[in-house]
């Protein structure tokens, strides 16, 4: 019975001892350290890749770190667990697509008055002609009802006119004042006619 377990053993020792099994070993105790460290640094970036936290790295190599070379597989698999589902460039692309969705669906023109989609093209409404645009009187393109004056050629609207009139009053202002000034000189000169019309109570005068 001894013989059996001792020729085993001895066999076993053999084989151990062997110097191409033992490189073997080593080789695949190096390799999993290797691969340990691997996953750890795949961990810190998969991490910082999907959060913004700079702690939150960290704690997932620490994870790896943790289930030590040989059981560093269940940490990956742990870490693929709890990790947020989304990278960050991933939540960025979504919130782009998402503006865009909503950019594109702001850009579809309705009818102010009964909501119906209308061509931006037109000028009024064909089913509750409500004005949606009008024909800049100067180049003839199609300009909004509340532009100022038009886009295209710059011409002024009637409106930002009206509005400017008050305004240009004070202008104005000057002709007036000049009208004063002949007036003063009318006063001076009203001296002037008076002997002309005291010319007619000259006589009066010279009555008296
Ligand atoms: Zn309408
Ligand atoms: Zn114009």
């Amino acid at each position: 019975m001894n013989d059996p377990m001792g020729a085993l053993g001895g066999a076993m020792s053999a084989f151990f001892s062997n110097a191409v099994v033992q490189l073997i070993l080593y080789a695949t105790f190096f390799y999993m350290i290797l691969l340990w460290i691997a996953a750890a640094y795949w961990a810190f970036r998969d991490m910082r890749d999907r959060t913004e936290n700079p702690v939150l790295p960290f704690l997932a190599t620490g994870l790896i770190i943790m289930f030590l070379p040989f059981f560093f597989p269940f940490g990956v698999v742990v870490y693929r667990v709890v990790r947020p589902p989304e990278r960050l460039g991933e939540v960025y692309e979504r919130n782009l697509a998402e503006e865009a969705l909503l950019a594109e669906v702001e850009a579809i023109k309705t009818c102010r008055s009964c909501d119906r989609r209308v061509d931006s093209e037109w000028i009024i409404c064909p089913w509750c002609r409500q004005r949606l645009k009008r024909v800049c009187p100067n180049c003839e393109r199609l300009v909004g009802l509340d532009w100022s004056l038009c886009a295209w050629c710059g011409k002024d609207f009637e409106r930002p006119v009206v509005e400017r009139v008050p305004e240009a009053t004070p202008a104005p202002l000057p002709a007036p004042v000049p009208a004063p000034v002949p007036e003063a000189a009318g006063s001076v000169r009203g001296v002037m006619p008076r002997p002309v019309n005291a010319i007619a109570p000259s006589k009066p005068f010279a009555g008296r």
